[in-house]
């Protein structure tokens, strides 16, 4: 069994590769901004069914500060460079988001080298992929690159793409034998682990507190966040991985209203207040101006952007569950965690 850094603990898509990565028997160590989280992670990782002991431990290192990294990576096997910032809203300084992405993945890549991690895997985004490209029929898939002159590109798709960029050149530069491989998930969603969970949650949580009237314009691919941990372990250590990128998505594009319909049907009285029916956009604009995540996806209204994750499955037999089964899971989290 093997030693293995997961960074950002605290975080929805790591707390998972940390619970699969217990289960597996490997000894995990994980990064937080802060020690005093400690207690809270091993909260959120008991309700996910581990209580793993000494066989997690905890460092503290930020993204921004080269402090911590040398000692989290040292004398580990391989490390998944999960941490990077997702806020629902739209910074004022761009850089607020980019230069943590850039530089904290160089962080950890130089310590993970110095310290002869053999593999990093690096959770990128489809944030990565298929943005700056218009409206196109055919399906994004790892030959794409985000192309940040095109004019929907937000802070965050930015910081994704300009970080993972950063990260292939490092390890064709200077990785001296360090391997990389990338997952790009499309929106994750799947069952929470804690009160403190990812932006990507909100598309289930909006529509279950009725937060909205109905449903916007919007579409996305989505994935389960089990199936992203498992792609990140297979990725980890399958030498097919190295070197490669790869797309996680379910199936493929969803509108948020088919969403909403699938909450209704199977969440009973729990979705009492979703909403069935289509907003117009002109009502998602005035909607934006309120809530800060729905004016990050204002770019996106309208728009159907197919992406395919069969690479994952021909290269790595991964095999995700569907995307319906994912919302339903990720609603029951929810009314869980609400009592
Ligand atoms: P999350 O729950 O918000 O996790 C983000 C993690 O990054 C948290 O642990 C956070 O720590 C950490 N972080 C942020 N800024 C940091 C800094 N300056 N220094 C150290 N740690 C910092 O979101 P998530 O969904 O799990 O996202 C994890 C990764 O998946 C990110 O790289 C994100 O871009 C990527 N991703 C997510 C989705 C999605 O739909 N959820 C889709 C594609 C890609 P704190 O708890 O201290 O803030």
């Amino acid at each position: 069994m093997s030693t293995v850094l997961v960074t950002g603990g605290s975080g929805f898509i790591a707390g998972h590769c940390i619970l699969q990565l217990l289960d597996a028997g490997h000894e995990v160590r994980t990064t937080v901004r802060n020690l005093a989280r400690e207690p809270e992670v091993r909260a959120a990782l008991k309700a996910g069914g581990a209580e793993p002991g000494a066989r997690l431990s905890f460092f503290a290192a930020d993204l921004t500060s080269d402090k911590g990294w040398t000692e989290a990576a040292k004398g580990c096997d391989y490390a998944l460079h999960v941490a990077s910032p997702f806020p629902p809203g739209v910074p004022k300084d761009e850089n607020e988001l980019i230069v943590p992405a850039r530089d904290g993945a160089l962080r950890l890549l130089r310590a993970a080298r110095d310290a002869g991690v053999k593999r990093v895997v690096l959770t990128s985004s489809f944030a990565a992929i298929g943005y700056g490209h218009g409206v196109r029929k055919k399906p994004f898939d790892e030959t794409d690159w985000t192309d940040l002159d095109g004019d929907d590109i937000t802070p965050y798709t930015k910081s994704k793409t300009i970080a993972e960029r950063a990260a292939w050149d490092f390890i064709a530069r200077e990785g001296n034998g360090l391997e990389l491989a990338v997952v790009n998930p499309v929106g994750v969603l799947g069952p929470v682990l804690g009160p403190d969970y990812s932006t990507s949650i909100q598309i289930v949580k909006g529509l279950m507190d009725g937060a909205m009237p109905g449903s916007p314009k919007l579409g996305f691919g989505l994935v389960d966040v089990r199936d992203v941990a498992d792609l990140h372990l297979r990725a980890m250590t399958d030498p097919a991985a190295n070197g490669e990128r790869f797309l996680a998505i379910s199936g493929d594009f969803v509108w948020m209203r088919d969403v909403a319909r699938l909450l209704k049907e199977r969440m009973g009285k729990a979705a009492g207040k979703v909403p069935t029916r289509q907003l117009p956009n002109w009502l998602v604009f005035i909607a934006a101006l309120r809530m800060p995540e729905v004016k990050l996806l204002l770019p996106e209204l309208g728009k159907e952007k197919h992406a395919t994750g069969e690479k994952a499955m021909r290269v790595l037999g991964w095999s995700p569950r569907s995307w319906e089964q994912s919302a339903v899971d990720t609603a029951e989290s929810l009314a869980r965690l609400d009592g």
